[in-house]
C-alpha cells in the first residue's frame, strides 16, 4: 500500500535523534507544521559515547528537557578529574550559565526523550521511515522527499523544506548535491565499552602520548570507558591482535594503565564498538528548500566529544532561520545564508581545536589545547544562556 501524504508540510525533517529532533521540537513549538522521519525506532542506539559539555547541557535546560535527563537516570556529574605525566587534578564543575553539572546519558535515551519532545510539540514523528531521495519542482527546488517504510510502501511527505539530519552519510546532503566546503586531515579513532561493578566518582581524561582515554558514567551505575588515538595506531594494534576486546585492551593499558588497572576488578558489559577513522568536514548547509544540520552537515573528530553539543547550537540556529522563511518567503535566502554563516562562525573555534587535537601533538601541547577548549566551551555556554529560548511561551504554557 502506498503511503503518499498528500497534505504539504511545513517542514519534514530527515533523522529523528540529536539534531533532527531538537530541530523539530522546536519548529513545532514556533507552530509550525513538522513531520520528523527516521529508518530506526526509538529506544535504540547509535555509535556514539555522549558527554554533553556544558554548552549542550545548557541547550537541555533552556529547552526545559534537562530534567528529564537528571529523572532517566543519568547521573549528575559534579567531577572532572584530569591526568597526565602521573599527576592528577581534580576540579568541582563550576555553577556557569545557569548549569552546575554535567551528563552523559546513553544515546538510547537522550534521543528518545527528544523525539517525544518534539512529539509533545506537535511533529509528527514517524519511525521505520527510510528516505531514498528528494522531490523537486520544475525549477529545481526541493518540495519533499521520497522513501519506504518498514514493510516497503513507497513514502512520499510534501513540504517547504526538507531538512537533512540524517548524520554523516546523509542521503540528504547526497541528494541536494551539497557541496563539502571544507576538508581537513581525517583524524583519528574513537573506542568505547561500557562497564560495572565500580564506583565512577565523575568524568575522568587521561592523556598520554598519542592518546586521549576516559570514564563517561552513565545510567545503571555503568561507565562508557573510551579511548581516542591516531588511527593508524588504532588500526596497527587491531591488525596484530585477535579481537577488538583484545585491541581495545592493549590501547587502554598503553594510554591509561592506571585505568586499565581499576577495570580489572569491573565487568564489561558491551562489546567494543567506535570508528577507527573519523572526517573532519564541513558541508553547505542550505540550498533552495532545503537545509543541513548536525553530523549531515558538519563533522569533527570525536576528540573533543562535541557532536552533541554543536547539534543543539545548530538546531536551534536552523530552527529561528526557517521560522523567519516560513513566516515571510522573502526573507529566505536572508534567513537561510544566516544560518549557515553563524553555524560556520560559531563552530570554527572548537573545529580548529578538535583539528589540532585529532593530529596528536606532544603532551604538553595536547593539555595546553584542552585548556583552550574548556574556556571555548564556557563562552559558548554563556552565549547560548543568554540567547531568547525560541517558542518559550508554548514551553511556559505545556
Ligand atoms: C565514537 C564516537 C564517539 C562520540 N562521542 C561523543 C561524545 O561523547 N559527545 C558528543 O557530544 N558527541 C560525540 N560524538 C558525536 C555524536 O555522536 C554526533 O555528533 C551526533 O550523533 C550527531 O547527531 P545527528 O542527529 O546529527 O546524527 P545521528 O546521531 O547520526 O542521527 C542520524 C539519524 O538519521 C537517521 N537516518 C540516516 N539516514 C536516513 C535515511 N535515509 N532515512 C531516514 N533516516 C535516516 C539514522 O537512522 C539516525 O537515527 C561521537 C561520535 C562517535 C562516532
Amino acid at each position: 500500500m502506498q503511503t503518499v501524504n498528500r497534505r504539504r508540510h511545513d517542514v519534514v525533517v530527515v533523522g529523528a535523534r540529536v539534531a533532527g529532533s531538537a530541530t523539530a521540537m522546536l519548529l513545532a513549538r514556533l507552530g509550525h507544521d513538522v513531520v520528523v522521519v527516521d529508518q530506526a525506532s526509538f529506544p535504540s542506539d547509535t555509535v556514539s559515547t555522549h558527554s554533553i559539555a556544558r554548552s549542550g547541557v545548557v541547550q537541555l535546560r533552556r529547552w526545559g528537557l534537562l530534567d528529564a535527563v537528571l529523572d532517566s537516570g543519568a547521573p549528575a556529574i559534579r567531577q572532572v578529574t584530569f591526568n597526565a605525566g602521573g599527576e592528577s587534578i581534580s576540579r568541582t564543575i563550576k555553577d556557569k550559565a545557569g548549569v552546575d553539572c554535567l551528563v552523559a546519558p546513553r544515546r538510547y535515551v537522550l534521543d528518545t526523550i527528544l523525539a517525544t519532545a518534539a512529539q509533545r510539540a506537535g511533529a509528527e514523528v514517524r519511525p521505520g521511515v527510510t528516505v531514498t531521495g528528494v522531490q523537486r519542482d520544475g525549477r529545481g527546488r526541493v518540495v519533499g522527499v521520497v522513501g519506504h517504510d518498514r514493510a516497503g510502501a513507497p513514502v512520499e511527505i510534501a513540504a517547504r523544506y526538507v531538512i537533512g539530519a540524517d548524520g554523516l552519510g546523509s542521503r540528504v546532503a547526497r541528494s541536494v548535491g551539497a557541496a563539502v566546503n571544507e576538508v581537513r586531515p581525517a583524524g583519528g579513532a574513537a573506542q568505547y565499552a561500557y562497564y560495572t561493578g565500580i564506583p565512577w566518582p565523575g568524568i575522568e581524561f587521561f592523556v598520554a602520548p598519542r592518546s586521549f582515554a576516559g570514564v563517561f558514567p552513565t545510567h545503571h551505575g555503568q561507565a562508557c570507558i573510551w579511548v581516542c588515538n591516531p588511527a593508524v595506531d588504532a588500526k596497527a594494534v587491531r591488525g596484530r591482535t585477535r579481537s577488538r576486546v583484545e585491541a581495545f585492551g592493549e590501547l587502554l593499558e598503553r594510554s591509561a594503565p592506571r585505568l586499565a588497572e581499576r577495570l580489572r576488578k569491573a565487568r564489561r558489559t558491551s562489546p567494543v564498538q567506535g570508528m577507527l577513522r573519523q572526517p573532519n568536514q564541513l558541508r553547505q548547509a542550505f540550498g533552495p528548500g532545503w537545509a543541513l544540520v548536525g553530523d549531515a552537515g558538519y563533522y569533527r573528530d570525536a576528540v573533543t566529544a562535541y557532536g552533541i553539543s554543536d547539534a543543539f547550537r545548530d538546531a536551534e540556529l536552523l530552527a529561528v532561520a526557517l521560522d523567519q522563511a516560513l513566516g515571510d518567503a522573502e526573507q529566505e535566502p536572508a534567513a537561510l545564508a544566516g544560518y549557515q554563516q553563524q553555524r560556520d562562525q560559531a563552530l570554527r573555534e572548537i573545529f580548529e581545536l578538535t583539528c589540532r587535537l585529532a593530529a596528536y601533538p606532544a603532551v604538553p601541547t595536547f593539555i595546553e589545547l584542552q585548556k583552550q577548549l574548556s574556556a571555548a566551551i564556557d563562552r559558548e555556554a554563556a552565549a547560548l544562556a543568554a540567547r531568547p529560548v525560541p517558542g518559550e511561551f508554548v514551553l511556559a504554557s505545556a
